[in-house]
């Protein structure tokens, strides 16, 4: 065979075998078949890259893109021009990258007649990658371009195939976004019906505790004015009966507050309320509540403060005392002999307080000590039948006390007794709140001699007939009002009124209105009003504070309790 492969005819028409391994294909499109026997002989038993060329013919452009309707996945075309016409080569080519779209095949176009097809213009208009004069072109040559194309040809399918792995990976990160979003919208509308539900949940304990403070408002109040037996015809039996009723409407009260501040507390209603404070003073009037308590059961109560507590202290100190008190009452509840102590000291590097109650009491096994924190869990249900309680204080406590940043830990040994520790952080500024400071007395009017005149403002008759019971032996002139559009009007026929106790909730106009047109009216400025509300949330207090009450109680009323500050503001 000369050096120029196609300057003469060459009949080797052998195929080569297929096998399983891969091959690059290859398509010669010429109309002499010598062309295409000489380009397979020399390239027959070329690799490269690993792979076999596998080489398909076409004899003329139709033929051509035929091939290429069927396969589409050709690494190479050796592409005659001129065939069954003067341009069938690049006609073909049309179809292959614009019609077809098959932008990958390396084109090397090779021609005998060079002449009549302009290289430039070729490479140009018809997207050929190579361009060769078959005369020029030596079984070397050849090779290298066919290794050239065959490179770049499997940089572009690498390349396509990266691309498309990239869409798709961007499809599925897509539709991942799109499912997140999904799931977000789905979580902020649960997070929003939980809201809504623990909203209804919170205003259903707080209106239900309403319904229920009202009744034994009655009860409690009546029961402790007929055990005061003051018309001295009651006997033993009676009086034991009422104090029971007494004792049983307290228990009742107490859970409803647990119930009801549990609720206030998960709804985060329930904010920190810092003052400075004596520890002292906390420490007192613990001791007072609780020391009778413990001697009452044969207890020895005892304290110990350390020297280095401060005397004084920012903190809010009324949930510190009500996280305390429970665990006090916990403790003398739970010891039958023995001491509970009271425990005070000072952590100077973490500025807290730990402040402890100690008991001999019955214990705890390790296995329940986490538990009880829970709500309604308590070590055993026979436990509760000795000791009474449904298992909400130490909820509560820890509750109360992780408001104002603080924990509370419990140690205990069955048989021996606990000890249970509140943590009170101290490092917290002032809070500017000034409505729990104490109220100022200065301006209040001299106690005198003269008949007291109180106006009486309940929109249930039951609460008023309890208050009248209460106020009898003061021996005051009671007005009643059912609203507080009824009370303007009872205060505008007699101004020498004394003194007001509102209740808040109450048909036609309610007591804070009331309050406010009141003072607004200028006239009554010094007049006290106690108001009394069966709701126990701060913010009711507040409005009832900023309505123009000069005090506010909570229902039920202690009797005994609102005498005494009427006495106070009178
Ligand atoms: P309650 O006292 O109303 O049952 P708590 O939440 O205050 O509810 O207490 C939960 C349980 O923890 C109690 O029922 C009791 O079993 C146990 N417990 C709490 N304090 C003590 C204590 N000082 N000694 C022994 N057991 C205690």
């Amino acid at each position: 065979m000369s050096e120029f492969l196609f300057s003469e005819e060459s009949d080797d028409n052998e195929l080569i075998p297929e096998t399983e391994q891969e091959f690059w294909d290859v398509l010669i499109v010429d109309d002499e078949e010598a062309v295409h026997s000489i380009t397979k002989t020399v390239l027959k038993s070329k690799v490269i890259d690993g792979r076999k060329l596998r080489f398909h013919s076409a004899f003329n452009g139709q033929q051509a893109t035929d091939w290429l309707r069927k396969q589409q996945d050709f690494a190479v075309i050796l592409l005659d021009v001129v065939m069954e016409n003067d341009q069938a080569g690049l006609d073909a080519c049309l179809v292959i990258r614009d019609e077809l779209q098959l932008n990958t095949v390396r084109i090397i176009l090779r021609t005998g007649q060079p002449g009549s097809t302009p290289e430039e213009e070729v490479i140009l208009k018809y997207k050929i990658n190579d361009y060769k004069e078959k005369n020029e072109l030596t079984a070397s040559k050849l090779f290298s371009c066919i290794v050239t194309a065959v490179r770049s040809y499997h940089d572009l399918v690498t390349l396509q195939e990266s691309q498309t792995a990239l869409v798709k990976e961007k499809n599925a990160i897509e539709k991942m976004n799109n499912d997140m979003a999904i799931v977000t919208q789905e979580i902020a509308h649960k997070a929003q019906l939980l809201e809504e539900s623990n909203r209804y949940k919170s205003e259903f304990l707080a209106n239900m505790s309403h319904e229920l403070r009202t009744p034994l408002n009655s009860v409690l109040i009546l029961s402790s004015l007929l055990s005061d037996n003051d018309e001295n015809n009651l006997g033993p039996d009676q009086i034991e009966s009422l104090n029971i009723i007494q004792k049983s409407g307290k228990e009742l009260l107490d859970l409803i507050e647990d119930i009801l501040a549990l609720s206030q507390l998960e709804t985060g209603k329930i904010k920190p309320c810092y003052q400075q404070h004596s520890v002292y003073e906390l420490c007192r009037s613990l001791i007072e509540k609780y020391a009778p308590l413990a001697q009452e059961k044969g207890l020895v109560f005892d304290w110990h403060i350390d020297k280095n507590v401060p005397e004084d202290a920012v903190m809010d100190v009324q949930k510190v005392k009500q996280g305390v008190s429970n665990l006090l009452s916990n403790a003398i509840k739970f010891t039958s002999q023995g001491t509970v102590t009271l425990i005070i000291k000072y952590e100077g590097q973490e500025n807290s307080l730990h402040i402890a109650v100690e008991d001999t009491g019955i214990g705890i096994e390790d296995s329940e000590l986490k538990g009880i924190f829970e709500s309604f869990q308590q070590v055993d249900g026979s436990v509760s039948r000795a000791y009474g309680g449904v298992g909400l204080g130490l909820t509560l406590t820890q509750r109360i006390v992780n408001v104002v940043g603080g924990k509370v830990i419990a140690a205990s040994e069955i048989g021996k007794g606990s000890i249970f520790t509140i943590i009170v952080p101290l490092n917290h500024k002032c809070s500017d709140d000034k409505s729990y400071l104490p109220a100022n007395h200065a301006d209040k009017k001299s106690l005198n001699d003269a008949q007291k005149q109180v106006l009486i403002v309940d929109d249930n008759s039951r609460n008023v007939f309890s208050l009248i019971q209460g106020l009898k032996s003061r021996k005051m002139k009671i007005f009643v009002a059912e609203n507080g559009q009824s009370a303007l009007d009872k205060l505008a026929q007699n101004p020498a009124i004394d003194i007001i106790l509102m209740d808040i909730m109450m048909p036609v106009m309610d007591g804070n209105t009331a309050m406010k047109a009141i003072r607004a009216s200028g006239k009554y400025n010094e007049l006290p009003i106690i108001a009394i509300t069966a709701k126990t949330l701060r913010e009711d207090r507040d409005q009832a504070l900023s309505s123009g009450a000069s005090e506010c109680v909570s229902k039920p009323v202690d009797i005994h309790a609102l005498t005494k500050l009427m006495d106070e503001w009178l």
